[in-house]
């Protein structure tokens, strides 16, 4: 047989099967895009699960008319242009790949306007080589993206997809995991018309509590260890179950490094190793962010980008131990934590 490249279309199908799993993963793509073009609002509106429509609404930067059907090209992105960039990246994309991907597997459109417009335009792209449509549009600063009919033209991943309520689950879970770490943003969510989740701004510290009451547990909320913790470059903060308090089985195992989940055994680890002389919980609850000088992780692991590697893991492990021991050695025993506070 003869070697041929492949028309862009499939290329990019292709590629979608590591990005695009299901509702949730277009959904977090499109979400990330906001927060990198600097949105302090994003909606974000679901019918039947993601399936027969996501649609993500910021007030960011937008794009501009020239840009947007490089947007949906493949490999290309406003966000890295040389290799220092990549390694030392602090915005969610960086590998231009998601809206290429999505695009070729649904009937994708971005409507956009940038402060330097007057008018808003709106793109599409259609058959196998993928040309851009660009046509005149009405919307304020910032854009929309309209993903119909996901997986219309792959119908073996379509057959993949679960109940409505289920693919549901997955992005709600996934936008409170974001909401957690990005307090300033302003985030709604509707499925099939009615609203589900509102998250407000939360600028100062009882509301974030509130937030976070709202998106994990009140008791986890109104109990946890406050963690503040800075050494050597090394910043944790965030919330650790007391293990003085009777357990809550709440799944709250949420980790960020610089600012993106990640799943991480190390941290697991660590909590785990800080609890075991206090209390026999296995899984004590936390939502804990670290913070560190990009050149020090990797986050290219993976297309997803699910996973980063530490170039010193071992001193990470061991600082996260040391922060979260201190946080405990301090608390007094068997008590409440209102003297924490
Ligand atoms: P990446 O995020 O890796 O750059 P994407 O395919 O997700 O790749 O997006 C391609 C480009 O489209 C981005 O680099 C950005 O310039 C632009 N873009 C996508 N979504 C938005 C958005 N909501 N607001 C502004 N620009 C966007
Ligand atoms: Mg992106």
């Amino acid at each position: 047989m003869s070697i041929q490249i492949l028309p862009p279309q499939l290329a990019n199908q292709i590629a979608a099967g590591e990005v695009v799993e299901r509702p949730a993963s277009v959904v977090k793509e499109l979400v990330e895009n906001c927060l990198d073009a600097g949105a302090t609002r994003v909606d974000i509106e679901i019918d039947k699960g993601g399936a027969k429509l996501i649609r993500v609404r910021d007030n960011g930067s937008g794009i501009d008319k020239e840009s947007l059907s490089l947007a949906l090209a493949r490999h290309a992105t406003s966000k890295v242009t040389t290799l220092d960039d990549l390694e030392a990246i602090m915005s969610f994309g960086f590998r231009g790949e998601a809206l290429a991907s999505i695009s070729s597997v649904s009937r994708l459109t971005i409507t956009s306007r940038t402060e330097f417009q007057t008018e808003a335009w709106q793109a599409y792209a259609e058959g196998s080589q993928m040309a851009v449509k660009v046509i005149p549009a009405a919307h304020p600063i910032g854009t929309t993206i309209e993903a119909v009919d996901l997986f219309f033209n792959t119908p073996a991943r379509r057959r993949f997809l679960k109940s409505d309520k289920t693919e549901f689950t997955h992005i709600d879970e996934w936008l409170k995991r974001i909401a957690i770490v990005r307090r300033d943003i302003h985030f709604t969510l509707q499925h099939n018309g009615k609203m589900v989740r509102n998250y407000r701004p939360a600028n100062t510290q009882a509301q974030y509590l509130q937030r976070l009451a709202q998106i994990s547990n009140k008791n986890f909320a109104e109990q946890a260890i406050q963690i503040n913790c800075e050494h050597d470059g090394l910043k944790l903060t965030g919330y650790l179950q007391s293990p003085y308090q009777p357990s809550i089985t709440l799944n709250t195992h949420y980790f960020y490094v610089n600012g993106r989940l990640v799943r991480d055994r190390l941290v697991n680890h660590a909590v785990r190793q800080a609890f075991s002389e206090l209390s026999d919980q296995e899984q004590p609850n936390y939502v804990l962010m670290l913070d560190l000088d990009p050149h020090q992780v990797d986050v290219n692991v993976h297309p997803a980008k699910h996973e980063v590697r530490f170039h010193q893991s071992r001193y990470v492990h061991d600082f996260i131990l040391q922060a979260l021991q201190s946080a405990l050695s301090q608390l007094p025993q068997g008590d409440g934590l209102s003297s924490v506070f």
